[in-house]
């Protein structure tokens, strides 16, 4: 077996180790004996997304986000189709918004795919902080860390999980990101596979099993460090006086 991961525009979306996704997806392949090609497309590159399994869009600053919008314009329809055929895509902050309709920045308004749909305005007071997310998709929390300016509002969309700590779509709704088809889209850099290795075998077991056409069930890996990383936080912010003291000293 082989899958082949996809990593859209690593010259311009990649923030905050965002590539330590694309390390994960091809590790946790490999320790199985699972062959893994991962294909960097640098802005301007054509995409064939019929020879992709996973598709990592990462994040970047509005900036950034400017400058890749054009790229994604052309690749509009063939990423629709991927989506909607059921392709696996993991997409971080930057990444997610695009995925929507627009994001509006301080000073304008970039277009985004318009696969999800969804919407995001910048505000000016910064949503950073570490997160913890409770998901319908697992037992074990999802952890990460946000930074994002824009505010994303879901509509009818699943959101990813509920915030158990941290601001998560728009500091207010309680939700994160989005999950649609086998697409995941959230705020959690981190990077957010190392840590939630349960959200990497996911993505990978859908990705082989839409390509093998059987379901899929990867075997267990020895993921001790993996799993204290993750509690590591979890535990932390479960902590009522800690949350506390973190509040305190973020408003003081
Ligand atoms: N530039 C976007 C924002 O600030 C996304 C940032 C990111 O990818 N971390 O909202």
């Amino acid at each position: 077996m082989k899958l082949t991961i996809g990593h859209l525009y690593p010259d311009l979306l990649n923030l905050y180790g965002d590539r330590g996704n694309i390390q994960c997806l091809r590790k946790r392949l490999e320790w199985r004996g699972i062959e893994a090609e991962v294909i960097p497309f640098i802005s301007g590159d054509t995409i064939d997304f019929s020879k992709l399994d996973v598709v990592l869009l990462g994040g970047g600053s509005d900036r950034e986000q400017e400058l890749v919008c054009s790229h994604l314009q052309k690749i509009r329809e063939d990423f629709r189709t991927y989506v909607e055929e059921d392709g696996v895509v993991l997409a971080v902050c930057g990444g997610y918004q695009l995925l929507g309709h627009y994001y509006k920045t301080q000073t304008k308004t970039i277009e985004g795919l318009g696969i999800l749909d969804i919407k995001t305005e910048w505000e000016p007071e910064r949503l950073i902080r570490n997160i913890v997310l409770d998901s319908p998709l697992f037992d074990t929390p999802v952890v990460g860390f946000e930074n994002h300016g824009g505010r994303t509002y879901i509509g009818d969309h699943t959101p990813f999980g509920k915030v158990v700590f941290g601001l998560g779509n728009t500091g207010k709704s309680g939700q994160e990101g989005v999950i649609y088809k086998n697409v995941i889209a959230t705020y959690l850099h981190g990077p957010l596979l190392p840590k939630n290795p349960h959200v990497c075998d996911y993505l990978l077991e859908h990705a082989l099993q839409r390509k093998y056409g059987t379901e899929i069930h990867l075997e267990p890996l020895p993921d001790e460090l993996e799993h204290k990383a993750n509690s590591y936080i979890a535990d932390r912010y479960n902590d009522k006086k800690y949350v506390l003291k973190e509040t305190i000293k973020r408003y003081t």
